[in-house]
Protein backbone atom coordinates (compact mmCIF):
# COMPACT_ATOMS: atom_id res chain seq x y z
CA UNK A 1 0.00 0.00 0.00
CA UNK A 2 1.19 3.63 -0.72
CA UNK A 3 2.59 5.57 1.89
CA UNK A 4 -0.11 7.98 3.39
CA UNK A 5 0.84 10.71 5.92
CA UNK A 6 0.50 11.35 9.45
CA UNK A 7 0.07 14.68 11.38
CA UNK A 8 0.19 16.57 14.54
CA UNK A 9 -0.64 20.03 14.97
CA UNK A 10 1.06 20.86 18.34
CA UNK A 11 -0.95 23.57 20.11
CA UNK A 12 -2.96 23.47 24.02
CA UNK A 13 -6.65 22.42 24.10
CA UNK A 14 -7.33 26.46 24.35
CA UNK A 15 -6.06 27.03 20.98
CA UNK A 16 -9.29 26.70 19.32
CA UNK A 17 -10.27 29.27 16.97
CA UNK A 18 -13.21 31.87 15.89
CA UNK A 19 -15.23 31.58 19.30
CA UNK A 20 -16.16 34.68 21.86
CA UNK A 21 -14.98 31.91 24.51
CA UNK A 22 -11.18 31.48 23.21
CA UNK A 23 -8.42 33.35 25.48
CA UNK A 24 -6.20 35.95 23.52
CA UNK A 25 -2.81 35.32 23.43
CA UNK A 26 -1.95 37.60 26.34
CA UNK A 27 -4.22 34.98 28.53
CA UNK A 28 -2.53 31.63 27.23
CA UNK A 29 0.59 31.76 29.75
CA UNK A 30 -2.15 31.89 32.84
CA UNK A 31 -3.87 28.94 31.49
CA UNK A 32 -3.00 25.11 32.85
CA UNK A 33 -1.59 23.84 30.30
CA UNK A 34 -2.23 20.16 29.11
CA UNK A 35 0.24 20.05 25.51
CA UNK A 36 3.02 18.84 26.95
CA UNK A 37 1.69 15.59 28.61
CA UNK A 38 -0.59 15.17 25.70
CA UNK A 39 2.19 15.44 22.84
CA UNK A 40 4.40 13.57 25.37
CA UNK A 41 2.19 10.65 25.09
CA UNK A 42 1.55 11.00 21.60
CA UNK A 43 5.12 10.71 21.04
CA UNK A 44 4.77 7.43 23.13
CA UNK A 45 2.46 5.63 20.73
CA UNK A 46 4.69 6.67 17.51
CA UNK A 47 7.61 5.15 19.08
CA UNK A 48 5.75 2.08 20.18
CA UNK A 49 4.43 1.74 16.50
CA UNK A 50 7.81 2.52 14.95
CA UNK A 51 6.09 5.30 12.95
CA UNK A 52 7.72 9.27 11.71
CA UNK A 53 5.34 11.77 11.35
CA UNK A 54 5.34 15.50 10.74
CA UNK A 55 4.48 17.75 13.89
CA UNK A 56 3.33 21.06 13.06
CA UNK A 57 3.79 23.20 16.08
CA UNK A 58 2.51 26.58 16.82
CA UNK A 59 5.84 28.90 17.76
CA UNK A 60 4.15 29.87 21.03
CA UNK A 61 3.95 26.78 22.05
CA UNK A 62 7.55 25.35 20.96
CA UNK A 63 8.53 29.09 22.66
CA UNK A 64 7.17 27.64 25.89
CA UNK A 65 8.36 23.65 25.67
CA UNK A 66 11.30 23.65 23.34
CA UNK A 67 11.82 20.21 24.89
CA UNK A 68 8.99 18.89 23.32
CA UNK A 69 10.80 20.12 20.10
CA UNK A 70 13.99 18.60 20.84
CA UNK A 71 12.14 15.21 21.68
CA UNK A 72 10.38 14.99 18.34
CA UNK A 73 13.38 15.62 16.36
CA UNK A 74 16.09 13.01 18.55
CA UNK A 75 12.90 10.32 17.64
CA UNK A 76 13.08 11.16 13.93
CA UNK A 77 10.23 13.10 13.43
CA UNK A 78 9.76 16.07 11.03
CA UNK A 79 9.02 19.43 12.68
CA UNK A 80 7.59 21.66 10.37
CA UNK A 81 5.17 25.12 11.60
CA UNK A 82 1.90 26.13 12.70
CA UNK A 83 2.63 29.49 12.96
CA UNK A 84 3.17 31.61 16.04
CA UNK A 85 0.64 33.36 17.16
CA UNK A 86 -2.31 30.72 16.12
CA UNK A 87 -4.13 33.62 14.10
CA UNK A 88 -6.95 32.81 10.97
CA UNK A 89 -4.73 34.07 7.83
CA UNK A 90 -7.89 36.15 6.73
CA UNK A 91 -7.82 37.77 9.17
CA UNK A 92 -4.64 38.77 9.45
CA UNK A 93 -2.95 41.40 6.61
CA UNK A 94 -0.21 40.18 3.91
CA UNK A 95 2.47 41.74 6.36
CA UNK A 96 0.99 40.45 9.67
CA UNK A 97 1.20 36.91 8.29
CA UNK A 98 4.60 37.02 6.81
CA UNK A 99 5.89 37.87 10.35
CA UNK A 100 3.79 35.33 12.20
CA UNK A 101 5.26 32.59 9.50
CA UNK A 102 8.51 33.96 9.59
CA UNK A 103 9.00 33.90 13.27
CA UNK A 104 7.98 30.70 13.60
CA UNK A 105 10.36 29.42 11.91
CA UNK A 106 13.24 31.23 13.04
CA UNK A 107 12.06 30.21 16.11
CA UNK A 108 11.45 26.54 15.16
CA UNK A 109 15.26 25.69 13.49
CA UNK A 110 16.39 27.47 16.69
CA UNK A 111 15.30 25.01 18.34
CA UNK A 112 15.30 22.14 16.41
CA UNK A 113 18.53 22.53 15.15
CA UNK A 114 17.12 21.11 11.67
CA UNK A 115 15.33 22.75 8.33
CA UNK A 116 11.85 23.74 8.77
CA UNK A 117 10.41 23.86 5.72
CA UNK A 118 7.00 22.99 5.96
CA UNK A 119 3.47 24.77 7.08
CA UNK A 120 0.03 24.73 8.28
CA UNK A 121 -2.22 27.13 8.75
CA UNK A 122 -4.97 27.77 12.01
CA UNK A 123 -7.66 26.14 10.72
CA UNK A 124 -7.13 25.81 7.54
CA UNK A 125 -7.77 29.38 7.03
CA UNK A 126 -5.96 29.98 3.87
CA UNK A 127 -9.19 30.88 0.81
CA UNK A 128 -9.88 33.10 -1.91
CA UNK A 129 -9.60 36.22 0.20
CA UNK A 130 -5.96 35.98 0.61
CA UNK A 131 -4.45 35.40 -3.07
CA UNK A 132 -0.72 36.46 -1.38
CA UNK A 133 -0.69 33.29 0.53
CA UNK A 134 1.36 31.54 -1.36
CA UNK A 135 4.12 33.44 -1.81
CA UNK A 136 4.33 35.15 1.41
CA UNK A 137 5.20 31.21 2.53
CA UNK A 138 7.43 31.06 -0.23
CA UNK A 139 9.33 34.48 1.07
CA UNK A 140 9.19 33.14 4.60
CA UNK A 141 11.60 30.63 3.69
CA UNK A 142 8.95 27.90 3.59
CA UNK A 143 8.87 25.12 0.58
CA UNK A 144 5.90 23.24 0.99
CA UNK A 145 2.34 24.04 2.40
CA UNK A 146 -0.41 21.81 3.72
CA UNK A 147 -3.29 24.47 4.34
CA UNK A 148 -5.55 23.60 1.74
CA UNK A 149 -8.77 22.18 2.82
CA UNK A 150 -10.66 21.11 -0.56
CA UNK A 151 -14.00 21.38 1.00
CA UNK A 152 -16.82 23.04 2.89
CA UNK A 153 -15.99 24.08 6.25
CA UNK A 154 -16.68 26.46 9.26
CA UNK A 155 -13.57 28.97 8.50
CA UNK A 156 -11.52 28.45 5.78
CA UNK A 157 -12.21 25.58 2.93
CA UNK A 158 -11.87 26.41 -1.30
CA UNK A 159 -14.50 23.77 -1.77
CA UNK A 160 -12.88 24.13 -5.69
CA UNK A 161 -9.46 23.25 -5.31
CA UNK A 162 -7.13 20.49 -6.11
CA UNK A 163 -7.12 17.37 -4.24
CA UNK A 164 -3.79 16.38 -5.04
CA UNK A 165 -0.66 17.78 -4.33
CA UNK A 166 0.91 20.44 -6.59
CA UNK A 167 3.51 23.06 -7.02
CA UNK A 168 1.46 26.79 -6.45
CA UNK A 169 2.86 30.26 -5.90
CA UNK A 170 4.85 32.86 -8.50
CA UNK A 171 7.44 30.43 -10.18
CA UNK A 172 5.72 27.31 -8.57
CA UNK A 173 7.86 27.96 -5.65
CA UNK A 174 6.10 26.13 -3.16
CA UNK A 175 4.63 22.56 -3.25
CA UNK A 176 0.96 22.35 -1.81
CA UNK A 177 -0.45 19.18 -0.12
CA UNK A 178 -3.65 19.72 0.55
CA UNK A 179 -5.90 18.19 3.26
CA UNK A 180 -7.25 14.97 2.10
CA UNK A 181 -10.71 15.11 1.07
CA UNK A 182 -13.36 11.73 0.09
CA UNK A 183 -16.69 11.72 -1.75
CA UNK A 184 -19.42 10.30 0.55
CA UNK A 185 -23.34 10.82 -1.11
CA UNK A 186 -21.82 12.82 -4.08
CA UNK A 187 -20.52 15.30 -0.92
CA UNK A 188 -16.68 16.24 -0.69
CA UNK A 189 -15.37 15.30 3.14
CA UNK A 190 -12.39 15.23 5.09
CA UNK A 191 -12.47 11.86 7.61
CA UNK A 192 -9.12 12.00 8.01
CA UNK A 193 -8.93 14.71 11.45
CA UNK A 194 -10.95 16.96 13.39
CA UNK A 195 -14.54 16.30 14.48
CA UNK A 196 -15.62 13.62 11.61
CA UNK A 197 -12.76 11.46 12.24
CA UNK A 198 -13.84 11.45 16.04
CA UNK A 199 -17.60 11.64 14.89
CA UNK A 200 -17.59 9.25 12.28
CA UNK A 201 -17.30 4.60 12.84
CA UNK A 202 -13.39 3.31 12.20
CA UNK A 203 -15.11 1.75 9.27
CA UNK A 204 -16.08 4.18 7.43
CA UNK A 205 -12.87 6.56 7.55
CA UNK A 206 -10.65 3.25 6.30
CA UNK A 207 -13.14 3.13 3.77
CA UNK A 208 -12.69 6.48 2.75
CA UNK A 209 -9.01 6.37 3.18
CA UNK A 210 -9.21 3.37 0.64
CA UNK A 211 -11.15 5.76 -1.90
CA UNK A 212 -8.18 8.48 -1.56
CA UNK A 213 -5.44 6.25 -2.13
CA UNK A 214 -7.68 4.32 -5.35
CA UNK A 215 -6.95 8.03 -6.28
CA UNK A 216 -3.02 7.99 -6.33
CA UNK A 217 -3.08 10.22 -3.65
CA UNK A 218 -1.60 10.38 0.12
CA UNK A 219 -4.20 10.16 2.61
CA UNK A 220 -3.25 13.68 5.23
CA UNK A 221 -4.47 12.22 8.90
CA UNK A 222 -4.48 15.49 11.00
CA UNK A 223 -4.52 15.08 14.90
CA UNK A 224 -4.34 17.68 18.07
CA UNK A 225 -2.74 16.81 21.09
CA UNK A 226 -6.09 17.55 23.00
CA UNK A 227 -7.63 15.07 21.25
CA UNK A 228 -6.36 12.11 23.16
CA UNK A 229 -7.16 13.53 26.22
CA UNK A 230 -11.12 13.81 27.14
CA UNK A 231 -10.78 15.31 30.69
CA UNK A 232 -9.62 18.59 29.35
CA UNK A 233 -10.72 21.41 30.56
CA UNK A 234 -13.69 23.25 28.12
CA UNK A 235 -14.26 26.47 27.13
CA UNK A 236 -17.84 27.92 27.22
CA UNK A 237 -18.89 27.87 23.01
CA UNK A 238 -22.32 27.36 21.73
CA UNK A 239 -23.57 24.31 21.68
CA UNK A 240 -22.94 23.28 17.98
CA UNK A 241 -19.46 24.36 18.50
CA UNK A 242 -19.05 22.36 21.57
CA UNK A 243 -20.24 18.96 19.72
CA UNK A 244 -17.81 20.00 17.37
CA UNK A 245 -14.49 20.03 19.43
CA UNK A 246 -15.61 17.83 21.92
CA UNK A 247 -17.75 15.25 20.89
CA UNK A 248 -16.07 11.64 21.43
CA UNK A 249 -12.39 12.10 22.58
CA UNK A 250 -12.42 9.60 24.59
CA UNK A 251 -12.15 7.03 21.31
CA UNK A 252 -9.38 9.12 19.11
CA UNK A 253 -6.72 7.33 21.20
CA UNK A 254 -7.63 4.15 20.13
CA UNK A 255 -8.83 5.08 16.37
CA UNK A 256 -5.33 6.78 16.00
CA UNK A 257 -3.93 3.29 17.09
CA UNK A 258 -6.07 1.44 14.56
CA UNK A 259 -4.79 3.77 11.56
CA UNK A 260 -1.10 3.35 12.33
CA UNK A 261 -1.50 -0.38 12.74
CA UNK A 262 -3.84 -0.09 8.93
CA UNK A 263 -2.10 2.03 6.99
CA UNK A 264 2.00 2.64 6.32
CA UNK A 265 2.34 6.31 7.54
CA UNK A 266 5.15 8.84 7.58
CA UNK A 267 6.23 12.53 7.38
CA UNK A 268 5.19 15.03 4.58
CA UNK A 269 8.69 15.11 3.92
CA UNK A 270 9.25 11.40 3.00
CA UNK A 271 5.91 11.41 0.56
CA UNK A 272 6.86 14.88 -1.22
CA UNK A 273 9.84 13.17 -2.07
CA UNK A 274 8.14 10.15 -4.03
CA UNK A 275 6.55 12.36 -6.58
CA UNK A 276 9.27 12.79 -9.21
CA UNK A 277 8.00 15.39 -11.24
CA UNK A 278 8.06 17.58 -7.96
CA UNK A 279 11.21 16.41 -6.05
CA UNK A 280 13.83 18.74 -8.35
CA UNK A 281 12.05 21.91 -7.36
CA UNK A 282 11.06 20.85 -3.98
CA UNK A 283 11.60 19.31 -0.88
CA UNK A 284 13.69 16.03 -1.38
ZN1 LIG B 1 -4.27 25.00 15.23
Amino acid sequence: MQSSIFSVDVEDWFHILDDPSVPTIDQWADLPSRVEKNFSKLLDIFSETHVQVTCFFLGWVAERFPHLVKEAVNRGHEVASHGYGHRLVYEQSRQEFYEDVYRARLLLEDIAGVAVVGYRAPGFSTTGETPWFFEMLAEAGYQYDSSVFPAQRGHGGMPQGRRDPHPVGEENRLLEVPISVADLLGRPMCFFGGGYLRLFPYWLIRRMAHQVLAQGRPVVFYIHPREIDPDHPRLSMSRKRRFKCYVNLKVMESKVRRILKDFPVTTFKNVIGKYPQLVNTHVA
